[in-house]
């Protein structure tokens, strides 16, 4: 698991060092499929700027915060489950199973979802 202050995957991908099948861009975010999707579908909202996670984020900069939501929005427009209905998640810490520590929304639809927790 990546230490929780190095650079991590998701720097590389928005500098598209690694590749990642980008599904929508603005100035500020970035959002690219999960590369082991746990739903039919399961998109990644990434501001461009790196804060850990979602309480960093939203401390250093609400209008970010903000972006992000609003790609969200338009990621489930796009993939076609703003009517149907999703989930964003934003996994925090160990015992959510963070293992990416440059925060990021989870996008989640296109089928019926499970429920929350263990
Ligand atoms: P977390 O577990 O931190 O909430 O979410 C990290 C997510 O990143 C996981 O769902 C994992 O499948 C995804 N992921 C890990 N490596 C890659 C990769 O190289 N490319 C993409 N597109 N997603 C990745």
């Amino acid at each position: 698991m990546a230490d929780a202050d190095s650079e991590t995957l998701f720097e590389k991908i928005i500098a598209r060092e690694v590749p990642a099948d980008i599904v929508h861009e603005t100035e500020r975010t970035l959002a690219f499929r999960d590369i082991n999707p746990e739903a039919n579908t399961h998109v990644l909202v990434v501001p461009k700027t790196r804060y850990r996670n979602l309480a960093e984020l939203a401390a250093a900069d609400p209008g970010l915060l903000a972006d992000v939501a609003t790609t969200a929005a338009a990621v489930a427009t796009s993939e076609g489950i703003s009517e149907s209905g999703y989930r964003v998640v934003f996994n925090t810490g160990s015992d959510a199973g963070q293992t990416v520590f440059h925060v990021h929304a989870h996008v989640l639809g296109g089928e019926q979802l499970g429920h929350f927790g263990r």
